[in-house]
């Protein structure tokens, strides 16, 4: 499969669009993919098959869906923009492995809408929501237990960065608490329509069960990368009452930095507060 087909499913989404008298939303962050060879590397790339349960957010014109169903998996996909509906009624008809939900997803508790689980999020992120989704989906939807996102090349930065690079700060605390990520591939602006100013990448995190104090750990995180060129010493002034002592008895140098810190020394600094109030 190549160029040809790649152009010939843009041609489609774009005839597609047109005949529901539609054009992409920006503020919505409406870039469809449109490459097969694409959607398809997501799909191997979330490993789903029949059995699995998958939640997409952002259907689109239903391209990544029916592809993730293809793969046998059944698919609860949320969608913001009720203008697509007949797109999606017309794409999706005569599945019953699909369940369209037009709701916005970002003011959803997606905890309490997926039932059961395991589900495997996949999904192309739209870019003005994707970092709060995947945080949010770490931190409060446990049942997520896998997750395969396709988000803007910067914030699959700011996800996997370690301690000491600039891209470090609360994202990356938040997934090194909650699992394990790889970059699994990079996705060229050309595969969209319309075509984003900036590149994409793939980032799979799966789930590792939660560590005690983990949102302690990411409140302490939060207050010091609030203030992140200022010595943990002094950004936590306001969160806890002696942060000096507190830092020492962490093992954490009270004039380190917040980017210098990793995801489990927020967490020996949890317990570390914990305990000088108990
Ligand atoms: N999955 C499709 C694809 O790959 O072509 C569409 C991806 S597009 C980048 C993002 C989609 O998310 C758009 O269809 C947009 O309308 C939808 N969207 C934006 N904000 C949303 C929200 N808060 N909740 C649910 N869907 C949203």
């Amino acid at each position: 499969m190549g160029a040809d087909r790649a152009a010939q499913v843009r041609a489609e989404i774009a005839e597609l669009l047109d005949r529901h008298g539609l054009s992409p939303r920006r503020s919505l962050g409406q870039n469809f993919l449109a490459d097969p060879n694409i959607t398809e590397r997501i799909v191997r790339t979330a490993e789903v098959g029949p059995g699995d349960q998958v939640v997409e957010i952002g259907a689109g014109t239903g391209t990544l869906t029916a592809a993730l169903a293809d793969a046998g998996a059944r698919v609860v996909s949320f969608e913001v923009d009720e203008g697509l509906r007949p797109v999606l009624d017309e794409v999706l008809a005569g599945r019953d492995d699909v369940e369209m939900r037009f709701t916005d997803a970002a003011r959803l508790d997606l905890g309490e809408a997926l039932e059961g689980g395991p589900w495997t999020l996949v999904a192309n992120l739209p870019y003005h929501v994707g970092t709060g989704i995947v945080l949010d989906v770490l931190r409060h939807v446990p049942q997520v237990t896998d997750i395969v996102v396709m988000v803007q090349r910067e914030v699959a930065d700011r996800l996997l960065a370690g301690p000491g690079s600039k891209d470090y700060g609360l994202p990356s605390v938040v997934v090194g608490l909650h699992g394990d990520a790889r970059f699994a591939f990079g996705v060229p602006p050309q595969v969209f329509l319309p075509q984003p100013k900036v590149e994409s990448a793939v980032v799979r995190i799966r789930r590792r069960p939660a560590p005690p104090r983990a949102e302690e750990a990411i409140a302490l995180a939060a207050a010091a990368f609030g203030q992140r060129r200022k010595m943990l010493r002094r950004s936590l002034t306001e969160v806890l009452e002696d942060p000096e002592a507190v830092l020492t008895a962490a093992g954490i140098d009270p004039t380190a930095r917040p980017e210098d810190v990793p995801p489990e020394g927020w967490l020996a600094l949890a317990e570390a507060a914990a305990e000088a109030t108990s």
